[in-house]
């Protein structure tokens, strides 16, 4: 398919793309140019560089643009409109208290650039860089080439830390900690700001989604917003988090014993910088109290591992589509049982604890690292499914989406990345570790509220008898497994290892190691997971 990203190869994040100039206003003056901050998933007014920039040049327009085109890819859903329109409701709010306001604009992004400079004649353009799917990815490309050929100054700031180009990993970890370091970005004491009309009714306009609708009640999903963003990382890191190491596994403690944050970053209504910093902070204030230091250094080394997976993307953005390893072409690709993905997608293939989950799921937008692993593990593994299809099921349910981080796990837990150890999780191990006794199973799966005892995790062993006394009959109210999990794993081992076994693919390992390879020795690599 031939994906690269595009970006100057300067190796400079925080630069202009295109040297600074005063365009020519349509009268013919050189006049100042209106400074335009175009909000994406950036939504907040603290430690965003671009915005403190514009502000610091001269009146300031703050845009946010829906793209109706955007919010048809496959990978979107209408939760993820919500909180993302929350979050812009809320960003408007924040501006007008700095005495500007939002503009927001419904339409492709040319188009509405193109009018803006016709309402306000030279523009210079300041923004974050965005790590995302082809389809944005694209959108940058073209609005790059527009800001060229129009002589307009195009600023971008890196948000994350995430290096636009980079060859390899040398030095990566401590490139991360010097762009964490630096100092929040402050807006000036005094500035100036641009209004202009928003698209009336912005707030009421709703997507066509073009993938399958996740459902799930909005009344369980996680509140979006600045407020919000800094509650659930002040109450982690002072209340929440202080088991944190020991807790996030099963689905039952993390819900509160994980951060919750990722919701917010996936939007940007916190830094990535903010979260580090604050981190930091407490790991000097709580450095011997109770089990805090160790749940202060697995959450912050689960912020860099943010970083990590995206900044793999950023380099290899094919694998939105393509396997990391080529040398695993071929594996799945020509055999995909849709009856299987649908009962997978539907919470309904008999195994209790993954259909829990991935209901949990559907209604609240979040589950844990591990139960994520678990979920898209079987739908490779045991149900030998090429991970596309469920890789953009899971991105519509996750509230908290993020490309970068979504594809690479996904590949990860589908044995396609060429380098990982090959980690199938068996779901009945999964259920009896960290549902030991089936409290969530009964919750989320109703259908077996009936069922006592150890028989929660696998019912269909039951007798008649036993199931008559349940109130369940297997096969009509609760499906019978779909598959046979242990003779679908070890056929998934033995043609994994097939694929690995090729001198293609230690080749293709090689390849993939020096370009993404984490660079710690290897007695300080764990997982990447939790
Ligand atoms: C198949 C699969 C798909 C995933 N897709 C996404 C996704 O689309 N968006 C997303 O944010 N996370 C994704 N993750 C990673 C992880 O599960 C979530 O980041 C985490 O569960 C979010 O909850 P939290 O904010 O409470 O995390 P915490 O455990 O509190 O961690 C704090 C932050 O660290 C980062 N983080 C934590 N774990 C990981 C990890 N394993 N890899 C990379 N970063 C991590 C996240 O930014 C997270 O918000 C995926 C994991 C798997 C296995």
């Amino acid at each position: 398919m031939g994906i690269t990203r595009c970006c100057d190869q300067s190796g400079q994040a925080e630069r202009p793309v295109h040297s600074l100039c005063t365009a020519r206003a349509n009268n013919g003056d050189m006049a100042q140019p209106t400074q335009i901050v175009w909000f994406k998933r950036d939504l907040r007014v603290f430690d965003h560089k671009p915005l403190a920039a514009a502000l610091a040049r001269g009146p300031t327009l703050a845009l946010c643009i829906i793209e109706p085109e955007l919010w048809r890819q496959p990978d979107r859903s209408g939760r993820h409109w919500r909180f993302w329109r929350d979050a812009v409701a809320d960003l408007d709010e924040a501006l007008r208290q700095l005495g500007g306001r939002l503009t927001v604009r419904i339409g492709e992004t040319l188009p509405v650039l193109t009018r803006l400079q016709r309402e306000h004649g030279p523009l210079a353009l300041w923004a974050h860089e965005e790590t995302g799917t082809l389809w944005t990815d694209r959108r940058d490309i073209a609005v790059r080439r527009w800001c060229r050929d129009q002589g307009i100054a195009l600023t971008e700031f890196r948000q994350f830390g995430v290096f636009r180009p980079l060859k390899h990993r040398n030095n990566w970890a401590s490139r991360w900690r010097q762009q964490m370091r630096q100092p929040l970005a402050t807006l000036p004491a005094t500035h100036s700001w641009t209004v202009a009309d928003s698209t009336p009714g912005w707030e009421h306009w709703q997507p066509s989604i073009s993938g399958e609708r996740v459902g799930g009640p909005e009344s369980t999903m996680q509140l979006s917003g600045r407020a919000q963003a800094e509650s659930d990382l002040t109450s982690f890191l002072t209340e929440r988090g202080r088991s944190y190491s020991t807790e996030l596994s099963s689905p039952v403690s993390a819900e509160s014993a994980c951060s919750r944050i990722s919701a917010h970053l996936s939007v940007g209504t916190i830094s990535i910088r903010e979260a580090a910093k604050a981190t930091w902070l407490q790991q000097d204030k709580l450095q011997r109290k109770e089990s805090w230091p160790r749940s202060l250094k697995a959450f912050e080394g689960r912020l860099h591992w943010h970083c990590h997976f995206v900044q793999k993307f950023e380099s290899e953005p094919r694998i939105e589509f393509e396997n990391l390893s080529r040398a695993m072409d071929g594996m799945r690709e020509t055999e995909f049982d849709d009856d299987l993905y649908q009962a997978w997608a539907a919470g309904q293939t008999g195994y209790p604890f993954v259909d829990a989950c991935m209901r949990y799921l559907r209604d609240t937008g979040w589950i844990n690292f591990r139960m994520r692993a678990m979920l898209m593990s079987f739908a490779a593994y045991q149900l030998w499914l090429h991970w596309r299809q469920p890789a953009l099921h899971l991105a519509r349910c996750f509230l908290d989406y993020e490309p970068g981080i979504h594809y690479s796990q996904v590949q990860m837990q589908s044995g396609t990345t060429g380098i990982n150890a090959t980690r199938i999780y068996n779901p009945l191990k999964q259920s009896r570790d960290q549902d030991p006794d089936g409290d969530f199973i009964r919750r989320w799966v109703p259908e077996l509220a009936g069922v006592t005892g150890d028989w929660i995790h696998e019912p269909w062993r039951m007798t008649k008898t036993q199931l008559d006394q349940a109130g369940v009959h297997i096969g009509r109210d609760y499906p019978r497994p779909v598959v046979d999990h242990q003779k679908t794993a070890a056929a998934a081992r033995k043609r994994l290892a097939g694929f690995r076994s090729s001198s293609a693919a230690r080749q293709e390992s090689f390849r993939i190691m020096e370009k993404h390879g984490s660079r710690r020795r290897r007695s300080q690599r764990t997982s990447l997971g939790g």
